[in-house]
């Protein structure tokens, strides 16, 4: 049958990866080049088909700098879903996505479904971390990965359509 759930999703990564690019895009379809930094964390909902279920994603969307840090496990405590973004120009970007999967596998729902965003893949000659080595980290950590860009909309209605698609049913 078909199923409809309600699934919290939040979104982890470096300042400046585009966290908040990426929702803005999911959820308007827009791109803005001076993105406002996010201040402890913002709340978006946007409701998403996918064959045989309709999930109503309620995404968090945090700040990443180190001060706000200890509000994280507010936000992913209990979340079904978690985007780890980095920015493919940025190697302390990547580093820090390593982390975020880290403390995720140690104190996150272990059900989560966890994807990888290599995001700005429109920065190509600016790249600094090649997909392969990102694929290979994914495929270690349990996380799907993919590479992302908020400013041409590449793979961003994709990433969500497939944390829809590995939910667990209700
Ligand atoms: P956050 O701190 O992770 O929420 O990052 P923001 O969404 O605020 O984005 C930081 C900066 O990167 C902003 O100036 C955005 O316009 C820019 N940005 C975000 N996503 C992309 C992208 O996919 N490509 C490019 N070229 N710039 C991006
Ligand atoms: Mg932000």
């Amino acid at each position: 049958g078909h199923n409809n759930l309600n699934a919290k999703l939040v979104l982890l990564g470096d300042m400046g990866a585009g966290k908040s690019s990426l929702v803005l895009r999911f959820v308007k379809g827009q791109f803005l080049e001076f993105q406002e930094s996010t201040i402890g964390a913002a709340f978006f909902s946007q409701t998403l088909a996918a064959n045989d279920v309709t999930v109503k994603f309620e995404i968090w969307d945090t700040a990443g700098q180190e001060r706000y840090h200890s509000l994280a496990p507010m936000y992913y405590r209990g979340a079904a879903a978690a985007i780890i973004v980095y920015d493919i120009s940025n190697t302390d970007s990547f580093g820090r996505a390593k982390k975020w999967v880290q403390e995720l596998q140690k104190q996150g729902n272990p059900n989560m479904v966890m994807a990888l965003a290599g995001n700005k893949a429109d920065l190509e000659d600016r790249r600094k971390v090649t997909a392969e080595e990102a694929r290979v980290y994914a495929e270690e950590n349990g996380l799907f990965f993919m590479e992302t860009s908020a400013k041409t909309a590449l793979n961003v209605n994709d990433i969500f359509h497939e944390i829809a698609k590995k939910l667990p049913r209700a």
